[in-house]
């Protein structure tokens, strides 16, 4: 038999297991504090369970843990970026950043990206899988115990495309918030995506507290659609349809972000045409600077991210710069997994 793995179950799910093979309900919830609040995740471990109960859980159940396949530290903001190594031997990214509020964690919520996106070094490195709830969670987890950090927020902003992992994302969402567990509030949560508009409603209508962000980059079709093909199926139109549904459903405030690109989306025709399409909406625009990638010479002008802003100002939206972090550490999202992954097909191992 297959084992099932612990850490993506609900209690409802862990408590339905358990009764399947006969065991008592109520211990579902001693196991279940035991690996979301104490994080021990050695059934051996678990004392207030008998011994025969703990040897069955080892029959019934595995554990999906992460290994650190490299950290690499900046000398310049604290930031750590770990390269993950999943049980299966793919590899994923997770960023650890320091702020002045607190510390924030960035998860991957696939190996790879199907979503295309030209300036992303994700895209470049291919699609492999989808990650299962346990492994979003394990990369807050193990990172939290690496780090000796607590983290005050989580942004799912890594490898993947969430929307594209649906199911496991919204049961990780709620693993991660379950008051009878982990219990942290999906108020310090920000889910970012690239546009898949279904989905935006189906997660509007499920009213979490938590932010939505958008990946824009564009206020004009055809050159969103350049450089994100999703927009050839949900165009800017349908997508900010979407989003003022989201924020009349669950009254949050949406963020779109902005990736500066000189030549590509900077210009203040550019800016202009984004002021009017985001007028009167509850939202904010975080503006960033591109992220170098090696393949692509995407580049940012110096001057070119404050002048947008200031363009944006004037017409009355609001917009902030995001802070670069980790520029030492090649934090672009995808880097260090696609080398990794090369070098192990180099050597005949997994990952695509
Ligand atoms: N797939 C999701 C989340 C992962 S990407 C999404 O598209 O939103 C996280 C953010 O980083 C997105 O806003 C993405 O557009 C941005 N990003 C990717 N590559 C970048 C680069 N080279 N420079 C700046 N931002 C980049």
């Amino acid at each position: 038999m297959e084992k099932t793995d612990i850490l993506s179950l609900e209690l409802p799910e862990l408590e339905a297991a358990l009764e399947a093979v006969g065991e008592k309900k109520f211990r579902a919830k001693q196991i279940y504090q035991w690996l979301h609040v104490k994080r021990i995740f050695d059934f051996d471990k678990m004392t207030d369970l008998s011994v025969q109960l703990r040897a069955r859980l080892k029959e019934i159940f595995c554990v999906n843990g992460l290994f650190v396949q490299k950290k690499l530290e900046s000398s310049i903001d604290n930031t750590v970026k770990y390269l993950y190594r999943l049980s299966d031997g793919n590899y994923v990214e997770t960023v650890l950043m320091e702020y002045s509020y607190g510390h924030s964690i960035c998860v991957s919520t696939q190996v790879g990206c199907k979503m295309g996106c030209r300036f992303c070094a994700s895209a470049i490195a291919g699609f492999v899988r989808s990650l299962t709830p346990s492994e979003i969670l394990m990369q807050i987890y193990e990172t939290e115990r690496n780090s000796g950090v607590k983290v005050s927020g989580v942004v799912l902003m890594g490898i993947g495309e969430p929307m594209d992992n649906f199911d496991n994302v919204v049961k990780f969402l709620r693993i991660l918030s379950d008051g009878k567990g982990n219990n942290f509030s999906l108020r310090h949560v920000s889910l970012s995506t690239c546009g898949i508009v279904p989905r935006i409603y189906e997660l509007a209508d499920m009213k979490l507290q938590l932010t939505l962000c958008i990946s824009l980059h564009s206020s004009d079709n055809n050159s969103r659609s350049e450089i994100m093909p999703v927009n050839r199926t949900y165009n800017i139109q349908e997508l900010l349809g979407a989003c003022r549904y989201y924020i009349e459903k669950t009254g949050r405030r949406v963020t779109f972000e902005y990736a500066v690109i000189s030549g590509v989306n900077s210009s203040d025709a550019d800016a202009d045409r984004l002021s009017d399409l985001l007028r009167g909406m509850n939202c904010h625009v975080n503006l960033i600077p591109v992220n170098k990638v090696r393949e692509r010479n995407y580049r940012t002008a110096s001057t070119a991210v404050a002048d947008f802003a200031k363009r944006l100002g004037k017409r009355g939206i609001n917009a902030t710069v995001r802070r670069t972090l980790g520029s030492d550490i090649e934090a672009a999202c995808g880097q260090l997994r696609r080398d990794a992954a090369k070098q192990n097909q180099e050597k005949g191992g997994a990952d695509a």
